[in-house]
């Protein structure tokens, strides 16, 4: 920390964000690049049915092992992909190789499981999309409920005629719609019962404290309610402990995903996670 009106302040901050700045011009530079020389990788988290154990899903989630900077997190290059617009051919790469991956785990005689990837605002605000997305599903002959698209709150916000008419084309395609960091953005209660959702993602935010803060408890027990009167599955992020996932299973939340079963992981150690979690 700089102390303030200390001498060097000034200087310190100038420093700071001119580091900060090099770097994100050096991340938007490279990641072109970066999927090209295979230094973007696709990793797979499962996502469990409470009730049973059973893994019934995947999140696809993008990973980038930079030759001098190291691993860089998607929290930090996301935004930058998305501000140059290479979100787009990115994203796509994602839902490509997701799909594939899906297509060649059911070939191996794996079944039950959707397969999920994010949607950024960029890649949901084309006009291609559903174009797009039934690209992928004829690419990779992966039958259309296997793929489910996570949207956020934020790109809803956008334009609600707009945001309801891309649902729909999606959904037409017959691929599943889940809310992804579900309470943490602005979105209506009243726009939310118009889209055609399958499922509520509740954001580890939440779910961090649930047993401890009353206040989260109650929010996460009023969304789980929300959810089912609106025919909607709900999937609870971040979880990762014995503790929260009991919780959760009290207040009839369907599904899990966190670290307390499995962290994101490379395709050939997901595929082992079939075997599904036992307490
Ligand atoms: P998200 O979609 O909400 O993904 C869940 C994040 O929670 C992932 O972070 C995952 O590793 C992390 N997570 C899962 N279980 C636990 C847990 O038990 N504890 C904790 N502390 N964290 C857990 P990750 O992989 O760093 O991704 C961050 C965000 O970057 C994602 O949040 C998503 O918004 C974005 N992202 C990742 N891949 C893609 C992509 O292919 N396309 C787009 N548009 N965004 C992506
Ligand atoms: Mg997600
Ligand atoms: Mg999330
Ligand atoms: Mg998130």
């Amino acid at each position: 920390h700089a102390k303030p009106n200390g001498p060097g302040t000034y200087l310190y901050f100038d420093a700071a964000m001119n580091r900060q700045a090099a770097r994100s011009l050096q991340i938007h530079n490279e990641l072109h690049h970066a999927m090209g020389l295979g230094a973007l990788q696709v990793y797979y988290q499962p996502q469990i049915r409470i009730a049973t154990g059973a893994v019934v899903g995947f999140e696809a989630l993008l990973r980038w092992q930079h030759p001098t900077l190291g691993w860089i997190s998607p929290a930090e290059f996301i935004p930058v992909a998305e501000q140059s617009g290479i979100i787009v051919q990115i994203g796509h790469w994602v839902m490509h190789t997701a799909a594939t991956q899906a297509a060649q785990w059911l070939a191996q005689g794996h079944s039950g499981f959707r397969m999920a990837v994010n949607l950024s605002a960029r890649q949901f605000a084309a006009k291609d999309l559903p174009k797009l997305v039934a690209q992928v599903l004829q690419d990779t002959g992966l039958p259309p409920e296997v793929l489910e698209l996570e949207v956020t709150e934020s790109m809803a916000l956008q334009s609600v005629a707009s945001t309801l008419s891309t649902l729909h084309a999606c959904k037409a395609l017959g691929v599943k719609l889940a809310m992804d960091d579900f309470g943490t953005g602005y979105s209506s209660l009243a726009y939310l019962k118009q889209y055609p959702l399958d499922a509520l993602k509740i954001d580890q935010a939440f779910v961090r404290n649930i047993t401890q803060d009353p206040g989260d408890a109650a929010i996460t027990r009023a969304i789980v309610a929300m959810a089912h009167s609106f025919g909607m599955t709900v999937i609870a992020e971040g979880v990762e402990t014995v503790e929260q996932l009991e919780f959760l299973r009290g207040l009839q939340c369907e599904e899990f995903q966190g670290y307390l079963f499995s962290k994101p992981v490379p395709a050939d150690e997901a595929v082992k996670c079939f075997a599904g979690y036992r307490g």
